[in-house]
Formats: C-alpha cells, sequence, structure tokens
C-alpha cells in the first residue's frame, strides 16, 4: 500500500523528472535540482560577501536575500576601490555606480550610473519590488532611492580622490579594468529550497566617461538566472559582454547540456571570436547550475571566484584561462 508519506516522496521524485523532462538538457544526462545550499562570488572579496551570504542560506535563507546581503557587504567596504563607497570615480572625479539582481521567478531589478547612495543592489531589489519597471537610472534613480529611504553620501573617498587625481595628471582615456583581485561583485546563490538568484554590483571601469554604464546593471550581460537551469555572472570589460549577451550565453549553454566551467569557456571563447584585438581584454564568468554544480573561466589568467557549501568553508578557487598575461 502506498502510504501518504511514499506518495508525497513518489510526488516529489515526480517533479524532479518533470523538471529534466522540461529542461532539454543537451546531453540527456539526468540534471537533478539540488537543495544544498551554495554560493559562489567573484574575486578575494568574495570571502567577505559569501561569508554574510552563508549566514543566510546556512540557516534557510532565501537565495534572493543571501546575493543582495552578501554582496552589500563590499559595497560597504570602503577600502574596495571597484565597489560601492570607495569605487573609482568617472573622469569627471564622481562615483557612479551600476548594479542589478535577479531571482527565482526572473523577477529583475536594475539600477545604472546612480550617484550619493551606497549600495545600489539593495536600490535594484527595491526596483524589481516596488515598481512595474526593471530599469532605473541616473537622476531618477537617486531620486527613487532618496524616497525608499536611502541616505545619500559622499562615496569618493580620500584614497580615491588621490589616484584619481594622479590618473587626471595624463588623462589617458582608456578604460580601465581592475585586474588586482578586486573588480565587480557577481554573487549566484541555490537555497535550501532549490532556488537560485543572483546579484552584480560595481563601479565599473575606473576613469571611464561620465555617464558610461557597462554589463553590470544589463540583466543577460552582468547576471542572468533562469531557475530551470542555472545563473551566470560576468566581470571584466563590459563592453565585450555586452557584446555575446554574455551571462545569457553562459546559461544558454549549460541548457544545452554544457558542464558550468565548460559553458563559461564557451562563452569565453565567444568573446575572444568577436575580437581581432584582445590585449588586456580581461572578462571572467562564474556559472552555477541547478543541480548545484559551478564553475568558471577568463580569458587571462589571475580570475578567482568564492566558494561557500556545506563541505567548503569559503575557499577561493582560480579559474582556468585561455591565455597569460
Ligand atoms: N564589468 C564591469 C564594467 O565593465 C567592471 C569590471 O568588472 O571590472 O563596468
Amino acid at each position: 500500500m502506498t502510504s501518504r508519506r511514499n506518495f508525497v516522496k513518489l510526488s516529489a521524485l515526480g517533479s524532479l523528472f518533470s523538471f529534466n523532462a522540461f529542461s532539454t538538457f543537451g546531453k540527456n544526462t539526468p540534471i537533478l535540482p539540488s537543495k544544498e545550499p551554495v554560493v559562489i562570488s567573484t574575486w578575494n572579496h568574495g570571502i567577505m560577501a559569501n561569508k554574510k551570504a552563508w549566514e543566510i542560506l546556512s540557516a534557510g535563507g532565501t537565495a534572493l536575500d543571501a546575493v543582495e546581503k552578501g554582496v552589500m557587504e563590499v559595497e560597504n567596504d570602503p577600502t574596495g576601490a571597484s565597489v560601492g563607497i570607495g569605487g573609482r570615480p568617472d573622469r569627471e572625479g564622481r562615483v557612479t555606480l551600476d548594479a542589478c539582481i535577479m531571482d527565482e521567478k526572473s523577477r529583475c531589478g536594475s539600477v545604472g550610473f546612480l550617484q550619493d547612495i551606497k549600495n545600489p543592489v539593495a536600490v535594484a531589489r527595491k526596483i524589481m519590488e516596488e515598481t512595474p519597471h526593471i530599469m532605473l537610472v541616473g537622476e531618477g534613480a537617486k531620486q527613487f532611492a532618496l524616497e525608499q529611504g536611502f541616505k545619500e553620501e559622499n562615496l569618493l573617498t580620500q584614497e580615491s580622490e588621490k589616484a584619481w587625481k594622479e590618473w587626471l595628471k595624463e588623462s589617458k582615456y582608456k578604460p580601465v579594468i581592475n585586474v588586482e583581485n578586486h573588480d565587480t561583485i557577481g554573487m549566484l546563490a541555490l537555497d535550501s529550497n532549490g532556488n537560485l538568484s543572483g546579484s552584480c554590483t560595481t563601479s565599473g571601469a575606473a576613469y571611464k566617461l561620465h555617464g558610461r554604464l557597462g554589463d553590470s546593471p544589463i540583466i543577460g550581460s552582468g547576471l542572468f538566472v533562469d531557475n530551470e537551469i542555472g545563473a551566470a555572472c560576468a566581470t571584466g570589460l563590459g563592453e565585450a559582454v555586452i557584446r555575446v549577451a554574455g551571462s545569457h550565453l553562459v546559461v544558454e549553454l549549460m541548457r544545452q547540456g554544457h558542464e558550468p566551467e565548460e559553458a563559461c569557456k564557451l562563452a569565453v571563447d565567444r568573446i575572444i571570436s568577436k575580437h581581432e584585438n584582445m590585449e588586456g581584454l580581461q572578462v571572467g564568468f562564474l556559472a552555477l547550475r541547478k543541480d548545484g554544480k559551478y564553475g568558471g573561466y577568463s580569458v587571462y589568467n589571475g580570475f578567482n571566484y568564492a566558494v561557500a557549501n556545506k563541505q567548503i568553508n569559503n575557499e577561493l578557487v582560480d579559474t582556468k584561462f585561455d591565455r597569460s598575461w
């Protein structure tokens, strides 16, 4: 006799298999959705962000809360020169921030060219939850943030101002992508309900043209989540990532059956195929699949990410890469 308990178990299995059938993974490998929480995030500062995110995930919290609160740790750190307060300004000395967030229901929010508000990822979440829109930029985004109770503050620290003034001496216009282990933070998480979310936040390329947006606030470029398949995020030269809709591409490659690392590598290959001059063009991708498998890949050496789950206590992993500097 099938007890009610067994029936519930069988129904749960049934939904797993209907997930597989629906997801059409190209290589026909059965991929079972996981409910073991895991979080990955870009660069060394991923450790600080994962610590917060893991507190939330390990207590049964949602991936959405984890990816928002996790990256806010880095936004709040004035010593980080590429995210939130302390982020490098544009060529006019103004710190302008970009961020986005996406959840398991494909809800998303994004903010670009935001000034004087240090937590753009939280503003992006408010846009997602409180407005009928996905993206707000500039003055309108700031006005919305102030109405939502965010505090106005000066984000240009003394160190950033000093570095900018140094740069002004030559003012060579070349978007400077940080490659020394501090850059955009992108975070992907899977929670104990088996749901995926992601976030991405940055001050963008240092000394960029005033008004420039990179990939980080663009859903599908800097970040993409499809709860049936997986999630991906990007860091590096935003213009190159936008050109191939990088994070969306990585998720679609996983949908076709590629392993997370392989999907990131193929997206890197695509970027390489679209650029004649790859000098200094660093891009790194991270991917987290619905079954909890994850990976990353970059154009050049030097990209790493932090991982936390039940087995791995927040450790850094160096990605494989196409070429060396
Ligand atoms: N992807 C970011 C941008 O282009 C910057 C970075 O990750 O370095 O704005």
